[in-house]
């Protein structure tokens, strides 16, 4: 038996749990249960017999000791919004999901230390709006925000909208509290800018998807909120061009871009005939677009900057035509066409996607070989790259016809890998790895890193019992 093979559940154990957690802790009729066990696209579905929800750390710390006595795997799960099988359990039917969606108190506010102390259940827009009504803004941005939740931005580390200025989920942590795989409570909540004091153990959890540790409640960073923010759309060439136009963008206005998005002229004319009530930004189709969006905490003048870069780039012949949003409706419907690019595509097949990372002036290189392999091997397939330019980081959408799926997909995801590494790139950039790309991390992953990370594991989690199956390949399986 092993860690990925593990008995059924024993019905006293969630007997137990129930006791501790009371009735509205447990729910176990399946129909409850299928949004626990359903992803975010309702691609994929595993088993659960039961779904653990407790309301406070020590009822967490409660049923982790129950299930660590009965070696009785956890999983994990936040707001189920995570695009890569590491929030639900697997078909087995042997693993309890243990949701934190009940641990949603805000702890402690303070506009001073600019610091936020939440529970890992607190959704993230909650988070964004508490801030936001002290003056102050928690950057972490992204398409699923009204329903993911601190917990799984932790476990996945999750990047966003705002990367480029404000850096990833681990760079927004001072602390965390920690339930460990046995059941004890790590207290790590501390709100300091600075603490040189040995190893920094919360950064081990954060980006662990559930692996290590069960978050229970974090201590957030805080910024100025901005006070002028202006957005633009430009059309332009190609990558290569949008890497010119990012680095006029540094060099006029540097820390003060807060978003740097590419879009292909495929996505965003999908986007404008497919989702109700948005229009293109710009008169004419483009090959590609660019969203940018600039922020600082002056009252005004940016617009004024904006326009003296927009200026410079037509000068320089980098952009064939660009609009500043004049409206909150103007800007929103430029963001509703960047977040809406696989809804906007869905009806016309199967999506294959994947989110990927390479040193950022190899992008041009890594969407015309993608282009090239997909047009040389797969043409019934269209390839939509779009997503964080700013920090290297492309989402990639292979719309694909459904009866071809099953071949094409593993083609289509281990061309792209095998890209990106040769490109000094990395598989995941900031969506993880879960149940989805376990294979393909450890097929590359070279041994040394993996016998770290199986150390690491070893020594935190010894009986295996946090989210197998993730991350984390079987030795004997041999990847
Ligand atoms: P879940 O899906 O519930 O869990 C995610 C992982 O974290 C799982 O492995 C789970 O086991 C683990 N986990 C959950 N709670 C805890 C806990 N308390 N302690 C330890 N581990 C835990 N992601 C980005 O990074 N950037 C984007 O721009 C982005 N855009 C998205 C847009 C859409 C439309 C969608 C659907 C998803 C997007 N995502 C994006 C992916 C997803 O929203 C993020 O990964 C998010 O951080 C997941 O949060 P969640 O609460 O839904 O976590
Ligand atoms: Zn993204």
């Amino acid at each position: 038996m092993s860690a990925f093979d593990p008995p059924p559940v024993p019905a006293s154990v969630l007997e137990r749990c129930r006791a501790v957690l009371g009735p509205a802790g447990l729910v176990d009729d399946p129909q409850s249960i299928e949004p626990y066990v359903t992803d975010f696209w309702r691609q994929h579905r595993g088993r659960t017999p039961a779904v653990l929800r407790p309301s406070s750390t020590e009822e967490v710390a409660a049923v982790v000791r129950l299930a660590a006595e009965a070696g009785v795997p956890l999983v994990p799960q936040a707001g189920n919004t995570g695009l890569v099988r590491g929030g639900i359990p697997d078909e087995s039917g042997r693993q309890v999901v243990l949701s934190l969606e009940r641990m949603t108190r805000i702890r402690e506010i303070d506009p001073r230390g600019e610091h936020i102390v939440v529970e890992a259940g607190c959704v993230l827009e909650t988070v964004q709006q508490k801030a936001a009504a002290i003056g102050r803004l928690f950057p972490l941005a992204l398409g699923a925000q009204g329903s993911c939740r601190i917990g799984g931005n932790l476990g996945t580390n999750a990047g966003g909208v705002n990367v480029v200025r404000y850096g990833m989920m681990r760079d927004l942590v001072l602390g965390l509290e920690v339930v460990l795989a046995d059941g004890r409570v790590w207290d790590g909540l501390r709100t300091l800018r600075k603490d040189n004091t040995g190893y920094d153990l919360k950064q081990l959890f954060i980006g662990s998807e559930g692996t290590l540790g069960i978050v229970t409640a974090a201590a957030l960073r805080l910024f100025p909120a901005p006070r002028d923010r202006r957005t633009c759309w430009l059309g332009i060439d190609g990558p290569a061009v949008a890497l010119d136009v990012f680095e006029l963008f540094r060099a006029e206005t540097g820390e003060v871009i807060s978003s740097f998005e590419l879009l292909t002229g495929f996505g965003v004319e999908a986007a404008c005939a497919h989702l109700p009530g948005v229009r293109r930004p710009l008169a004419e189709p483009h090959p590609w677009h660019l969203l940018i969006e600039l922020a600082w905490t002056f009252e005004d003048g940016l617009a004024e900057k904006l326009d003296a870069v927009l200026e410079r780039a037509i000068e320089m012949g980098l952009v064939r035509d660009g609009t500043r949003a004049e409206s909150e409706a103007q800007r929103a419907n430029m963001w509703r066409i960047r977040e809406g690019q696989s809804e906007a595509t869905r009806h016309m097949g199967f999506i294959v996607r994947s989110d990927v990372t390479v040193p950022i002036g190899r992008i041009p290189e890594l969407v015309e070989r993608m282009a090239a392999w997909v047009a040389a091997n797969a043409p019934e397939v269209t390839l939509i790259p779009f997503g964080h330019l700013g920090d290297g980081n492309l989402h990639f959408n292979f719309v694909t016809p459904p009866e071809r799926v099953d071949t094409l997909k593993p083609l289509l995801l281990e061309r792209l890998y095998d890209e990106v590494t040769a490109l000094g790139g990395s598989i995941s950039a900031e969506h993880g790895i879960g149940r989805m790309k376990r294979e393909a991390l450890w097929r590359r992953r070279p041994p040394l890193e993996q016998e770290l990370m199986r150390r690491i594991k070893k020594a935190l989690d010894p009986q295996g019992i946090l989210n197998p199956g993730v991350i984390l390949a079987e030795p004997e399986e041999g990847l």
